[in-house]
Parts: C-alpha cells; sequence; structure tokens
C-alpha cells in the first residue's frame, strides 16, 4: 500500500459507508424489521447531529433533548391526524415550535455554568414528560396520537423504502450542514465559547448570541428528527419521550465522540445497532453500556472517533501538510484609538486592586505599565477591554466613554489584547485561531455559511490567506496548521497578537507579552511591536522586561498597590532609584534600568 492509498483510506471508508447506506435496502424487504431498523437509525442521526452540535462543539449539555423531538412528532401528529394538513407543513411547523423552544432552553444558559445548566435541563425534561401526559386536550394523554400518515408527494404515499431514502437524504443533509458550520466562524465560535470564553470576547463574538444559535439549530434538528419519528412509528405516545431517551441521545455523542463531526454517526450506530444484535442480552444491556462508557472514559476521553483518529494518525504518520507559504504583505496604515483612564477605581473583596489610577496613551503611542506583581496591570486592562465593570473612573476610547459597554462590544470599536496566560483555541489550528480574530469582520451570513454557496467559499479563502499573512507577520507562519495548545507560550502570545491584529485593532493592550521568551524571541517581539506602532496602531503594554519598555515605549506608568507612583519617559522614570529600588527589587536596578 502507498501512502498515497493509505491517506485515502479516510475518504474511502466515507464513501463506502455512504454506498452501503444506499445500496441497504435493495437487499432487505420493503417491509422487513430490519429496514424499520435502520429507518429509525437515521432519525436518531439525525437527532445526535443537532445535539452535537449543541453540546460537542457549543459545549452546552442538554439533558432533555427528547422534548425537542417531542415537539416535532406531536406536531407532526397532531396537524396530520386532526387537522389532515401535508406532511411537509406539520414538520416545518414542528421544527419551526422546536427552535422557539430553544430560544427559551438557551436562556438559562447565558447565566449557569455547564453543569448547574445540565441539572436544569434535566428538571425541564422530567416536567416536560408529566406535561404530555397532563395535557389531555392536546395531546391525548397516555392514549397519545395513532394513525399518522405517511407523508406523501404529488399523491404518492411513501412506502418504507422512500421513507428510509428521505430518512437518509436528510440526514446526509444534516450532516453536510453541521459540517459547513463547524468550519466556519460559527463553527469557531462555538468552540471558543465552550473552551475559552476570553478568547470570544476578545473577537467581539457574543457568548449569548453564539449559544443561541447553537440551541436552535439543534432544536430545529431534533424537531425534524421528530417529525420523522411520528410517521415512521405512525403511533406517538408520552412514552416515547421520556428522560432516558434525552439521556440516551447524550450518551450517543458522548461515545462517538463529542465535538468530532461522525461522532454522532458512530455512536448511533454502535448504541443503537448493538442491543439489535445482542437481543438476547437484553437484560444485561445497561451493564454493556455502563462497562462501555467507563472504558471509553478512561481509555478514549474523546469518544470512539476520537480513538480511531490517534490510531489512524499512529498508522499514516501524517506529517501535518506543508503550510502554504504565505505572503509579506505590506500593510495599510492603522489609524490608532486613544486610551484615557481617569480616576479608576475596582475592589475585589478586600483588596483594592486600582486606587484612583489616571493614565493615558495618546493615539498611536507606545505606552508601557510596570510595576510588582499584583500591583494591578493585569486588572487596568481588564477594565480598559471590559472585562470587569469598573466601581469608579471613567474608560474612553478614541474619545469615547465604554461605561456599561460588554467586552465583546468594546473589542468591536477596535480594542485587540492578548492574554497574561495565553487564551488561545487549544483545538484549533494556530491560522484558525487567527481567523477566529476575524469574527466580526466576515460578512458571510448563516445561510451561505452553512450552504456553502460560493460567496461564502471566497470569503473563507480570503481570510485564510490574510490570517497566514498575520501568522507570518508575527513570525510563528510554520506552525499554521498546527493546534494552538502544542506552541510554546511565547508563540501562543505572538499568536495573539495576530488574532487582534486579523480583527483590526487599532488599540492593542499586551499583558506581559516577553513572559517566556528566549533573547533571540524577545528581539523579535521588539521588532514586531515596533513595526506596528509605526502602522499607527495604539499600544498599551504591560512589560516586566524594563529593557523592552525602555526600547519602544515613549510613555510609562509605575503601578504599586494599585496606585500610580511614577510616570514620564522610560528615561526619567527609570532613572527615579528610590522608585526602582523600592518598588522593581534589585534584579530590576541591575538587568533592566538602561543606562
Ligand atoms: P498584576 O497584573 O499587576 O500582577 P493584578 O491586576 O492581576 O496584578 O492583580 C491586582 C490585585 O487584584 C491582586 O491582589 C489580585 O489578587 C487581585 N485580583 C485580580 N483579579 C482578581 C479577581 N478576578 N478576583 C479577585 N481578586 C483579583
Ligand atoms: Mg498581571
Amino acid at each position: 500500500m502507498g501512502p498515497r492509498f493509505v491517506a485515502r483510506i479516510p475518504t474511502l471508508a466515507q464513501f463506502a459507508f455512504l454506498a452501503a447506506a444506499l445500496a441497504l435496502p435493495l437487499f432487505v424487504g420493503a417491509d422487513s424489521y430490519a429496514l424499520f431498523v435502520v429507518t429509525q437509525l437515521g432519525i436518531y442521526i439525525l437527532a445526535a447531529i443537532g445535539l452535537n452540535l449543541l453540546s460537542g462543539y457549543a459545549g452546552q449539555v442538554s439533558l432533555g433533548h427528547a422534548a425537542f423531538i417531542a415537539i416535532g412528532a406531536y406536531s407532526v401528529a397532531l396537524l396530520t391526524v386532526d387537522r389532515h394538513w401535508p406532511f411537509w407543513a406539520a414538520a416545518v411547523v414542528g421544527m419551526a415550535l422546536s427552535a422557539g423552544l430553544g430560544i427559551v432552553a438557551a436562556l438559562p444558559s447565558f447565566r449557569l455554568n455547564t453543569w448547574y445548566f445540565a441539572f436544569i435541563t434535566l428538571a425541564f425534561a422530567l416536567v416536560f414528560e408529566k406535561m404530555i401526559v397532563e395535557w389531555r386536550w392536546l395531546t391525548k394523554g397516555f392514549a397519545g396520537v395513532v394513525g399518522v400518515p405517511a407523508p406523501s408527494l404529488f399523491g404518492h404515499d411513501f412506502g418504507p423504502r422512500a421513507l428510509y431514502y428521505l430518512v437518509a437524504a436528510s440526514a446526509l443533509a444534516g450532516f453536510l450542514l453541521v459540517r459547513n458550520i463547524v468550519r466556519s466562524r460559527f463553527g469557531r465560535a462555538f468552540v471558543a465559547v465552550r473552551d475559552v470564553e476570553p478568547a470570544a470576547l476578545a473577537v467581539g463574538a457574543s457568548p449569548q448570541r453564539v449559544k443561541l444559535l447553537a440551541f436552535v439549530i439543534a432544536a430545529a434538528f431534533a424537531g425534524a428528527a421528530g417529525a420523522f419519528f411520528a410517521v415512521q412509528k405512525t403511533v406517538v405516545t408520552p412514552d416515547d419521550f421520556t428522560a432516558d431517551f434525552s439521556i440516551f441521545f447524550l450518551l450517543t455523542i458522548v461515545l462517538g465522540g463529542l465535538g468530532t463531526l461522525w461522532g454522532p454517526v458512530v455512536g448511533a450506530l454502535v448504541f443503537f445497532l448493538i442491543p439489535e444484535l445482542l437481543a438476547g442480552l437484553a437484560s444485561w444491556r445497561m451493564l454493556i453500556y455502563g462497562c462501555l462508557l467507563l472504558a471509553l472514559m478512561l481509555f478514549a476521553p474523546h469518544g470512539l472517533v476520537g480513538a480511531m483518529r490517534q490510531g489512524w494518525r499512529r498508522i499514516a504518520r501524517r506529517s501535518p501538510a506543508a503550510p502554504m507559504a504565505a505572503r509579506e504583505v505590506s500593510h495599510p496604515p492603522i489609524a490608532g484609538l486613544s486610551l484615557e483612564i481617569a480616576g479608576l477605581r475596582k475592589r475585589f473583596g478586600g483588596v483594592l486592586a486600582l486606587d484612583g489610577v489616571d493614565f493615558t496613551a495618546p493615539a498611536g503611542a507606545c505606552c508601557a505599565i510596570v510595576g510588582p506583581n499584583g500591583s494591578g496591570k493585569t486588572t487596568l486592562l481588564n477594565l480598559a477591554s471590559g472585562y470587569y465593570p469598573a466601581d469608579a473612573g471613567t474608560v474612553k476610547i478614541g474619545g469615547a466613554e465604554t461605561r456599561g459597554l460588554a467586552a465583546q462590544r468594546i473589542a468591536a470599536r477596535g480594542v485587540g489584547r492578548t492574554f497574561q496566560t495565553p487564551r488561545l483555541v487549544n483545538e484549533l489550528t494556530a491560522v484558525e485561531n487567527v481567523m477566529l480574530g476575524a469574527y466580526r469582520r466576515e460578512r458571510s451570513g448563516f445561510i451561505a455559511t452553512a450552504l456553502r454557496l460560493p460567496s461564502a467559499r471566497a470569503e473563507a479563502k480570503r481570510l485564510r490567506a490574510e490570517a497566514l499573512a498575520y501568522l507570518a507577520f508575527v513570525g510563528v507562519a510554520d506552525r499554521a496548521d498546527l493546534e494552538a495548545g502544542e506552541a510554546p507560550h511565547g508563540q501562543q502570545r505572538l499568536i495573539e497578537i495576530a488574532r487582534a491584529m486579523m480583527g483590526g485593532a487599532r488599540l492593542i493592550l499586551l499583558d506581559e507579552p516577553a513572559a517566556g521568551l528566549s533573547m533571540s524571541e524577545l528581539e523579535r517581539l521588539e521588532q514586531l511591536i515596533v513595526r506596528i506602532r509605526d502602522l499607527g496602531a495604539t499600544i498599551v503594554i504591560v512589560e516586566h522586561h524594563l529593557d523592552l519598555v525602555a526600547n519602544i515605549a515613549g510613555h510609562v506608568m509605575v503601578l504599586d498597590r494599585g496606585v500610580v507612583l511614577a510616570s514620564g519617559a522610560p528615561a526619567d522614570v527609570f532613572r527615579n532609584e528610590a522608585v526602582m529600588r523600592a518598588y522593581m527589587g534589585e534584579r530590576a536596578l541591575k538587568g533592566g534600568a538602561p543606562a
């Protein structure tokens, strides 16, 4: 087997799976149990794909997914049986109602952490189950709705085979939609909100909107699955939508691999077919599931798909593709934004982190903030970029007050930042992290992205080229296609600078960018900051390397325990030996103060 053939095996496997799915009905009887089972499998896959987007990619663990499916199923059952609506119209209504419930379900997720939220959804699922029974006037209680007719098109009713193909085509369409979404700015934002909310804020993505989008998509998918569920079973009863059913879906995607494209497919296949194959072992089912899950958690935390991928990498030993040669382009000038801070105060419990600080960085200047650990430097950056509200004082950016603006709004005004501990989305590659920076600049809408229309594709290509150029600009182009989390911290901060520039930042806040850099990297960083400054951006840098500060900053402020100790040109401030000895320690005196 040549390496090129080996490299194609995953693609071939996908095609083989598709071909098998297409050909299957030709080998089993139209009224066979096998066809019934695989149709049901397709329906479950559709629901699992949506849930994976929500729980896997966006990180919102929902234990109430059955409710969304129930809404689709009851909508179709009631509208087709009682009102004689055509299936298609009823299914659209079911999806819309389910999506509407998705919006409601998203609201508590804005305030609660993942696990509290999961409990809420579980409680909701239990209540919902009871509600279906109690609302007899609507749902017919325990008896359920019976005699749901098959969908029909141009007067022809769908037989079991046609229904299978309809479900399979929908599941495939769902898979492709989710694939397109996941690889777009929306997908990058999902993962950012899941793993590193500060990064999402830094690129101007609103976590609330991102979660809302994930909920609506997942709920619409569940609604569609419910619609098929009703016509396939022809009977819809409350027993179909118990909390067990919700948990089944969650287990499915965990087993298959959370946040992997094939996870829900593989998970549903295994979870659904094993009991069918092991019909004789029915009473052992829960035990088998339990052992399976335990083994997976221990040995394959990324589920079956994650384990397969890892094994595959070992076999194929694919070295990452050589990164595209990034062109070093001449960058257009940047119109820097001024930062004016007056009387800024912030208290954390008993600690007065900032006690009436004034600080100004004129547009296009490079200003530094120095001071011992705990003196409030990071807090100042956090307040300036809206990560915390100030207790008192004002922050003006580009002359406009920012009071009350959320961090993502401030980012959208042109404020980019890096973090003392790098906040990259580790699972995304370096170039994807930089592309995330363009979140607010991307013009392609959700529909164009999900359908991969030519306009969206062209924009994605253009942005990737731009992101590569920014990686080259900061000097880490060779990392472009490697996972960001694997880069040394120093490089991660450089990637953060590229991300900020990709977002069109005009005021850039750098929190100790030189920490952990080697001497040669330090020199490169210095050149980089000077280049960005010379383009016109305003830079505020918190830094312990006083040489670096003296070389690049026109102005430096010394903070100590939340108050300004000295402020002025670096040469003057650093010559003030009393200040240096008392507050910067001997190390700074020996190594840092320039002659
Ligand atoms: P620096 O960046 O200069 O080292 P910080 O701004 O990180 O200092 O911290 C200033 C003070 O505020 C420290 O005493 C720190 O413990 C406290 N502090 C900072 N952030 C928080 C927070 N989120 N919660 C509680 N205390 C905080
Ligand atoms: Mg700090």
